[in-house]
C-alpha cells in the first residue's frame, strides 16, 4: 500500500546562521557545455531560496549523469552553478570538489545567506555505494541536512542516506514534500473514480506498479510499447511491436486478476502500425487484431484514443505514467499529445510521473495545467508500489 510519510520539513527547522547541506536532483542534460533543459534547477528554487532568506549558509549538493567514480569535465555541475546564479539573480560559489580540505575551508569562509554548489558527488564511487567515511566527509561540511532530491530518493546513497547519521535535524525539502503530497494523495486518499493511464516502452520496470495499482484504482489504461506483451499473452497477433517474454507471466496473471476484480482495465482497440522504427516510415490505423505481420504498433489509434478520453472525462483522480507511443517522432505522437490534452482539460487531480511523461506534456505545452508533475521517474514509480523510499525514510518524523 502505498506509504503516507510524516517527514519534518524545511519550515520545521532553525536555521539562521546554520550550516544547511541541501541534497538537490540537479541532474540535468548538459549540450556543449550549457544547461539544456534546466526544470530540474527551477524546482529546486522553492527550497534554496527559503534557506537563503531565513539567513542560512546554503549548500547543495547532487550528481550529474553516470561518471561512475571518475572526474568527467563533460559532467562537471559547474555550468549548472552558472545557470542557478541567473535564476536566483545571486552569486552561486562552485567548489572544485564535493568533499576535502580546500571545500571545508571554502565552505567555513561563507557567510549567512551565502549559496555554494558543491562539484558532482558521482566524480566519488564512495557516493553510490553509500560509504560511511565518505558520508562523514559531506557531514563534516554543514549543521542541518535537507533532502530535497525526489528524482534520487530511491536510493540508499551517502548524499540521500548515509549522511543523515551524523546531522540532526534531518528534513525534507519543498520539492519532496510538495511529491510526497501529490502522489501519496492521489493514490492513498483519492477522489474516486480514479484513473491510472501506463504507458512506456519497459514492462519489466512497471510490473509491480501496475501489480499493485491493480489494488487502487477503479480504471487501469495500459498503453504504449508495453501494451503489445499483454496483447500477445491473450493470443493476439503483434507483428513487430515489442514484446517482453520475460513479463509474458506476469502480465498473464495480471489480466487474470482483472476479470476477477472490480478494476476496469483498458487496452487498445486500436493503432497506427509502422513498417520500421521511423518517423518516415510508412503507416497505418489499424484494429488491434489487424496488425500485420512485419509491422509495429508505434502509437494508439483513434477509437482507442476516444476510450481513454471517456475515461479522462470520468475519472476525478489521473495518474499518468509513460507515453502511450513513440512521441518522439511526431508521426507517432497523436495519441500522447490527445492524453496530454485531455488530462490537461479535466477538472480532476492529475498526476504525472516519469521523466517521458513529464517531457511529453512540456513539448505540448501542457505541464503547467496539470495538477503536479513529478520530477522523480524510478522514485516515482516505486513510491507508487508501495516500496520504501531509503532517502525520505531517513528523514526525521514530524
Ligand atoms: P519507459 O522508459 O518504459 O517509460 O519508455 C518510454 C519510451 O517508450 C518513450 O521513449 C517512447 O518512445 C517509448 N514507446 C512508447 N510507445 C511505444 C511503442 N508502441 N513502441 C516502442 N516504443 C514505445
Amino acid at each position: 500500500m502505498t506509504i503516507l510519510y510524516n517527514k519534518k520539513s524545511v519550515e520545521d527547522l532553525e536555521v539562521n546562521g546554520k550550516r544547511v547541506f541541501v541534497r538537490c536532483d540537479l541532474n540535468v542534460p548538459i549540450e556543449n557545455g550549457q544547461v539544456a533543459n534546466d526544470r530540474r534547477i527551477k524546482a529546486s528554487v522553492p527550497t534554496i531560496e527559503y534557506l537563503y532568506q531565513r539567513g542560512g549558509i546554503v549548500i547543495l549538493a547532487s550528481h550529474l549523469g553516470r561518471p561512475k567514480g571518475e572526474r568527467k569535465p563533460e559532467m562537471s555541475l559547474r555550468p549548472v552553478a552558472a545557470r542557478l546564479t541567473e535564476i536566483l539573480g545571486r552569486p552561486v560559489h562552485f567548489a572544485e570538489d564535493c568533499i576535502g580540505e580546500a571545500t571545508e575551508q571554502q565552505v567555513a569562509a561563507l557567510k549567512p545567506r551565502e549559496i555554494i554548489l558543491l562539484e558532482n558527488l558521482r566524480f566519488h564511487k564512495e557516493e553510490e555505494k553509500n560509504d560511511p567515511e565518505f558520508s562523514k566527509k559531506l557531514a563534516r561540511l554543514a549543521d542541518v541536512y535537507v533532502n530535497d532530491a525526489f528524482g534520487t530518493a530511491h536510493r540508499a546513497h551517502a548524499s540521500t542516506e548515509g549522511i543523515t547519521h551524523h546531522l540532526s535535524p534531518c528534513a525534507a525539502g519543498f520539492l519532496i514534500d510538495k511529491e510526497l503530497k501529490y502522489l501519496g494523495n492521489a493514490l492513498a486518499q483519492p477522489e474516486r473514480p480514479l484513473l491510472a493511464i501506463l504507458g512506456g516502452a519497459k514492462v519489466g520496470s512497471k510490473i509491480g506498479v501496475i501489480t499493485q495499482l491493480m489494488k487502487q484504482v477503479d480504471t487501469l489504461v495500459i498503453g504504449g510499447g508495453m501494451a503489445y506483451t499483454f496483447l500477445k499473452v491473450q493470443g493476439i497477433g503483434i507483428g513487430d511491436s515489442l514484446f517482453d517474454s520475460e513479463s509474458a507471466e506476469t502480465a498473464r496473471k495480471i489480466l487474470a486478476d482483472a476479470e476477477q476484480s472490480k478494476v476496469k482495465l483498458v487496452l487498445p482497440v486500436d493503432c497506427v502500425v509502422a513498417d520500421k522504427f521511423d518517423n518516415a516510415a510508412n503507416r497505418e490505423v489499424v484494429d488491434i487484431d489487424k496488425i500485420p505481420v512485419g509491422w509495429m504498433g508505434m502509437d494508439i489509434g483513434p477509437r482507442t484514443i476516444e476510450r481513454i478520453k471517456e475515461e479522462v472525462a470520468q475519472a476525478r483522480t489521473i495518474v499518468w505514467n509513460g507515453p502511450v507511443g513513440v512521441f518522439e517522432m511526431d508521426n507517432f505522437a497523436i495519441g500522447t499529445r490527445a492524453v496530454a490534452d485531455a488530462v490537461a482539460a479535466s477538472k480532476g487531480v492529475t498526476v504525472l510521473g516519469g521523466g517521458e511523461t513529464a517531457q511529453a506534456a512540456e513539448d505540448f505545452g501542457v505541464d503547467g495545467r496539470m495538477t503536479h508533475v513529478s520530477t522523480g521517474g524510478g522514485a516515482s514509480l516505486e513510491f507508487m508500489e508501495g516500496r520504501v523510499l531509503p532517502g525520505i525514510a531517513a528523514l526525521d518524523d514530524k
